[in-house]
């Protein structure tokens, strides 16, 4: 029976964003059975990002970072579908369930919009051909292959130049992916030549990642940055700042400096795109990403919350909008748990 007094909140997404809030507002509303909390994740499980590239050098196991969401929904229901669209006016957000696309409406009196991000080749369609990317376990395992394919290639490889090549690994973006991915290969890399694969001169060996800013990791403060620059130089990677990869083809990726890098494998972590099913909607957007206000909310649709990589959310003392980083996520799920709490039980605290 439902009472009239129920409030259904109804979360889209089930990665950092939404995982934070969900287990944030089991613990606001524990006792409170008007309450009602959905959650719509396309995977079954949550996908520990930042440990990806763990997976590409064989480290960890997919088990070890993919957690099924079941788990997390004590009382709460799980769709697992695609979100196909949003009605932010009739509050209504149509799923598609992933095991038989079957449409499924789900209406809501709060929504929590937390759907990320996905990567940007910023519609260069040769880049996109010619690269592997690092968001999901499937790339990561895909890479990982490619990896050892490569170097049993070289190790039966005797031209020089032909196995430089092969052991030339490129990736191009210098934020968390781009540097957690290069620093992983470096060591799987170093350690499989110097331990299996013989026949391969350690010299071939050429680690390389490319960013477009003055140097990588921008999301972090300028001296943990420098640090981490000094110590991915001082193993070998070369760092090639303020320079975009601008084409590719199977054997060359082409920077925008004119130099053009011989290499087997490369690696596009350089951007991210938001989903049209949140960049269509009709609201303010920053890049595909939904403006929200100081509460997190669409200022037109005020039960309406949105955080994580797909929220654009500024930065007052900057100006600019924070980073697409699991961090900000998990900081912003306290804001709009607090806010949920408020808008549903008038109480301020
Ligand atoms: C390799 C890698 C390393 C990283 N390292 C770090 C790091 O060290 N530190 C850090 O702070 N950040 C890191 N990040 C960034 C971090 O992963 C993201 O900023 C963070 O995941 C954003 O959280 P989110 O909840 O907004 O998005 P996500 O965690 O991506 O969650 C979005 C969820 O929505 C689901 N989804 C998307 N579209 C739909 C749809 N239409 N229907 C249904 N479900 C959908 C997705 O399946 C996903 O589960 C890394 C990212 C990558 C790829």
């Amino acid at each position: 029976m439902i009472s009239s007094d129920q409030k259904k909140i109804l979360i889209l997404g089930g990665g950092f964003a939404g995982i934070s809030v969900l287990r944030q507002l089991q613990k606001i509303f524990k006792n409170n059975k008007n309450v009602k909390i959905s959650l719509v994740n396309e995977d079954n499980f949550f996908l520990f990002t930042p440990m990806l590239p763990e997976i590409a050098s064989g480290i960890i196991h997919p088990s070890d970072i993919s957690i099924p969401l079941r788990t997390f929904c004590k009382n709460e229901k799980f769709y697992q579908a695609k979100v196909s669209s949003i009605d932010l006016k009739n509050k209504l957000v149509a799923i598609t369930r992933v095991f038989d696309g079957k449409v499924k409406v789900l209406n809501y009196n709060y929504l929590v919009i937390a759907l990320g991000s996905t990567t940007n080749y910023f519609g260069n369609k040769k880049i996109e051909k010619n690269s592997f990317t690092m968001k999901t376990i499937q790339d990561a395992i895909a890479i990982k292959s490619h990896v050892i394919h490569m170097m049993e290639i070289a190790d039966q490889e005797d031209d020089q130049t032909i196995q430089e090549k092969l052991m030339t690994f490129v990736v191009v973006g210098g934020g968390f992916a781009g540097v957690e991915t290069i620093g992983e290969l470096n060591d799987f890399v170093k350690e499989s030549v110097k331990h299996f694969y013989r026949n391969i001169n350690q010299n071939n060996i050429k680690m390389v990642v490319v960013s477009a800013k003055g140097g990588i990791l921008p999301e972090l403060d300028s001296d943990i940055a420098k640090k981490a620059t000094d110590s991915l130089q001082k193993s070998g990677i070369r760092i090639i700042p303020n320079t975009k990869a601008v084409d590719a083809s199977n054997d060359f990726v082409f920077l925008g400096t004119g130099e053009s890098i011989p290499c087997s494998t490369l690696i596009w972590t350089a951007g991210v795109i938001i989903d049209s099913v949140v960049s269509g909607l009709d609201c303010e957007h920053n890049m595909g990403k939904i403006v929200v206000d100081n509460n997190l909310r669409i200022p037109k649709y005020e039960n309406v919350f949105v955080l994580g990589d797909c929220a654009a959310i500024t930065d007052t003392k900057t100006g600019n909008i924070y980073p697409p980083t699991a961090q900000h996520a998990l900081r912003e799920s306290k804001t709009v748990s607090h806010n949920l709490r408020t808008a549903i039980t008038g109480k301020i605290l």
